[in-house]
C-alpha cells in the first residue's frame, strides 16, 4: 500500500463496521470476530455503555494535560484500584508504554538495573518492552538495547535460582504468553519468582496487558493464579477499543516516581478514561466475570472434542478463558487453517512464529457464537 510504510503484513479486507462480535466488512460481508483486535475489543463492536459514555465525553473535553487535575482520571484510577485490588495508577496509551513505565519505576525503586524475562515473552515494541522480549528476529535489528536484561526459560526453577540475586530489579513475566504460543506459567516457577523477591527484594511485574481487565474470567489473571505482583501492566481490554493502557501499583512502590520521573502527554486523557470507565463498570460485575468463565471453559470442552477428532492435525488445545490456543503440527497447517476459517467468515489470529492459533474472543461471546465457531472449524479440518 502506498503511502503506509510496509511494517505490516496486511489482509486484504477492508471493515466498515462492527456490531458485538461482528463485523462487517465494504462489500456487505459479516465476519464472526474471534481475534477482538487481539484482546482489545472486549465488550465487542459498538457496545451501547462506551458509546454512550464516549458521546457525552465528546460533547465536554477530549484533552487536558497532566498538568491539572483531570477528574475523569481520577475516577478512573479510584474504580480500577479498587477492583484490582491496587493503591495507585500511571496511564499510558498502550501496553509497551505500561510496560516501560513499569521498567522504570523498578530501577528507580530498588536502585538496581537487571531485569530478568522468559523466552516466549512479548512485553512491547518500544525500546525498553523490547529488551526484555524474547524474540530475537525481532530484536536483532535494534540492538544495542537496554543492558542488563536477560532472558531465562519459561518455567525453569532452575535457570530462575541462578540468575536471581540482589542486583535484580525485578523479574516480569506473563501468566499466559500470548504471542509465545498460548503458554500457562506453571504454578510453582511462579511461587518461585515471589519467594525469591522476598528473598533478594526485587519486584514482580505482571504483565497483564493481555490476560487482565476480565479476559480469564477474573479481573485480573493474578487473581487467578492468587498472587499479587508489585506492579502490573493494562493495555488492550482496558478501553474496550479506545487506546488506553495503565501501571497499577502499591503507595509504598510507587512513591519512588516523583514530580519528573515520568510522563506522557496523551496518557488518561478524559476521553479515554470516560470510555475506560464505562468498559470497566461493565465488566468488573460478578456475574459479567462469571459468565466468561463458564462460556470460555464450554469453549475448551469442545475444542479438546474437536482435537480428539482431528487429531492427525491437532497436537494440543490450551489456555484459560477467553486466551485460547489450538496447536498444530506445523506453520503452514496455522496458516491455512486461518485463511480458510476467514473465507468461510470467521476471524482469528495466531502467535507470530508459533505453531499455535490464538483464539480472542469479545468477552461477551455466546455459547451460539461458540457452536458457530466450532462449526466452522470442523468444516475447515475436515476440508484440509
Ligand atoms: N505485553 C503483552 C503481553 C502484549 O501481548 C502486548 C501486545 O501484544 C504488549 C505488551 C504490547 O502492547 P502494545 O501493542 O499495546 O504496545
Amino acid at each position: 500500500m502506498p503511502y503506509l510504510i510496509p511494517a505490516y503484513n496486511r489482509i486484504p479486507i477492508s471493515f466498515t463496521h462492527g456490531r458485538g462480535v461482528w463485523l462487517f466488512s465494504g462489500n456487505g460481508k459479516k465476519y464472526l470476530d474471534f481475534a477482538s483486535g487481539i484482546a482489545v475489543n472486549s465488550l465487542g463492536h459498538s457496545h451501547p455503555s462506551l458509546l454512550k459514555a464516549l458521546e457525552e465525553q465528546n460533547k465536554k473535553l477530549w484533552h487536558v494535560s497532566n498538568l491539572y487535575k483531570i477528574p475523569e482520571q481520577y475516577e478512573l484510577a479510584k474504580v480500577l484500584c479498587k477492583v484490582a485490588n491496587f493503591d495507585a495508577a500511571f496511564f499510558v496509551n498502550s501496553g509497551t508504554e505500561a510496560v516501560e513505565a513499569a521498567i522504570k519505576l523498578a530501577r528507580k525503586h530498588t536502585r538496581r538495573k537487571k531485569i530478568i524475562s522468559l523466552t516466549g515473552a512479548f512485553h512491547g515494541r518500544t525500546m525498553g518492552a523490547l529488551s526484555v522480549t524474547a524474540k530475537e528476529s525481532i530484536k536483532k535489528d535494534f540492538n544495542p538495547l537496554v543492558p542488563n536484561c536477560k532472558i531465562i526459560k519459561f518455567n525453569n526453577i532452575e535457570a530462575l535460582e541462578k540468575a536471581a540475586d540482589n542486583k535484580t530489579s525485578a523479574v516480569i513475566f506473563e501468566f499466559i504468553q500470548g504471542e509465545g504460543g498460548v503458554n500457562l506459567i506453571n504454578k510453582k516457577f511462579l511461587a518461585k519468582i515471589f519467594a525469591l523477591s522476598c528473598k533478594h527484594k526485587f519486584l514482580t511485574i505482571a504483565d497483564e496487558v493481555q490476560t487482565g481487565i476480565g479476559r480469564t474470567g477474573h479481573f485480573l489473571t493474578s487473581d487467578y493464579f492468587c498472587v499479587k505482583p508489585d506492579i502490573v501492566c493494562l493495555a488492550k481490554g482496558l478501553g474496550g477499543g479506545f487506546p488506553i493502557g495503565a501501571m497499577l501499583t502499591r503507595d509504598a512502590i510507587s512513591n519512588s516516581f516523583s514530580h519528573g520521573s515520568h510522563g506522557s502527554t496523551f496518557g488518561g486523557n478524559p476521553l479515554a478514561c470516560a470510555v475506560s470507565l464505562a468498559a470497566l463498570r461493565e465488566i468488573k460485575q460478578v456475574s459479567f466475570l462469571k459468565k466468561i468463565k463458564e462460556n470460555s471453559e464450554y469453549f475448551l470442552n469442545n475444542l479438546k472434542q474437536v482435537q480428539k477428532k482431528y487429531n492427525n492435525l491437532i497436537l494440543d488445545v490450551r489456555g484459560l478463558g477467553f486466551v485460547l490456543g489450538i496447536e498444530v503440527n506445523n506453520v503452514e497447517t496455522r496458516d491455512l487453517i486461518i485463511k480458510t476459517l476467514r473465507e468461510r467468515y470467521c476471524i482469528l489470529t495466531t502467535a507470530s512464529g508459533e505453531k499455535a492459533l490464538r483464539i480472542l474472543p469479545p468477552l461477551i461471546a455466546s455459547k451460539e457464537n461458540i457452536d458457530w465457531f466450532i462449526l466452522k472449524l470442523e468444516e475447515v479440518l475436515g476440508s484440509i
